[in-house]
């Protein structure tokens, strides 16, 4: 939230490489964030809790706690966006991580682009939350009135079942952050549905069929592969 100074955004990074600190705190440091860096996940803990961050960065690999339970502490006292960093051969703990409520991943090695880009994409989520919540939300001429709960592309009504209609919801409130499908799946469908992962390639296929212009190139609602889905506003 702007305190109207103008005050930096500040960005935690919890990472025990010392190169990978160096590269990514300059690449940060380039765009004017303020970043405050951590070696382990106890010192991280206790710099986010203190200094009431706009962003974590987490790599999952860290010498003394494993990025899981920091993940699963930060979660029971804050909301705020979470990025993690992942080896490549991780993939089990990525998506850990994610279940847990992390908001995004970036796998190692990784570029500065890559790096800025979710970091922005997180940022504006912050901001749309603590910002005064607009009820429509529209992507590639596709309008969702979630008051109203009616869903029309290019002008024209889209007639959604309940089940699709609670999937793209629960897309649009999270939109730019990977869901998971054991999360879609227990937000959807209840939590003894969280393995069903074909019911939601099923409903993912039926959406997009409704909603991208062309469903077999999607340009909004993405497929994480191995993780979950993600819905790109833009
Ligand atoms: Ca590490």
């Amino acid at each position: 939230m702007s305190d109207g100074q103008g005050s930096a955004v500040l960005i935690v990074l919890i990472e025990d490489e010392p190169q990978i600190r160096r590269f990514v705190r300059a690449a940060l440091e380039a765009e004017q964030y303020q970043v405050m860096d951590a070696e382990t996940g106890k010192r991280g803990l206790i710099d986010v809790g203190t200094r009431r961050p706009d962003l974590v960065i987490l790599d999952l690999g860290l010498p003394d706690m494993d990025g899981i339970e920091v993940v699963r502490d930060m979660r029971s006292w804050s909301n705020l966006p979470i990025l993690i960093l992942s080896a490549r051969d991780n993939e089990t703990d990525k998506v850990k991580a994610l279940d847990m409520g992390a908001d995004d991943y970036l796998t190692k090695p990784f570029g500065v682009p890559e790096l800025l880009a979710r970091v922005r994409a997180l940022l504006r989520r912050t901001v749309r939350m603590h910002g005064d919540e607009t009820p429509v939300v529209s992507f590639g001429g596709v309008e969702v009135n979630l008051v109203q709960r009616i869903v029309t592309r290019n002008g024209v009504p889209i007639h959604l079942t309940a089940i699709e209609y609670r999937l793209l919801a629960q897309l649009v409130a999270n939109s730019g952050r990977v869901m998971t499908h054991r999360v879609l799946l227990q937000d959807v469908w209840g939590p003894n549905h969280s393995d069903n992962t074909h019911y939601l390639r099923v409903y993912m296929s039926n959406l997009r069929r409704k909603l991208e212009e062309d469903p077999n190139v999607p340009k909004h609602i993405l497929t994480e592969s191995g993780v979950g889905y993600r819905l790109v506003l833009l």
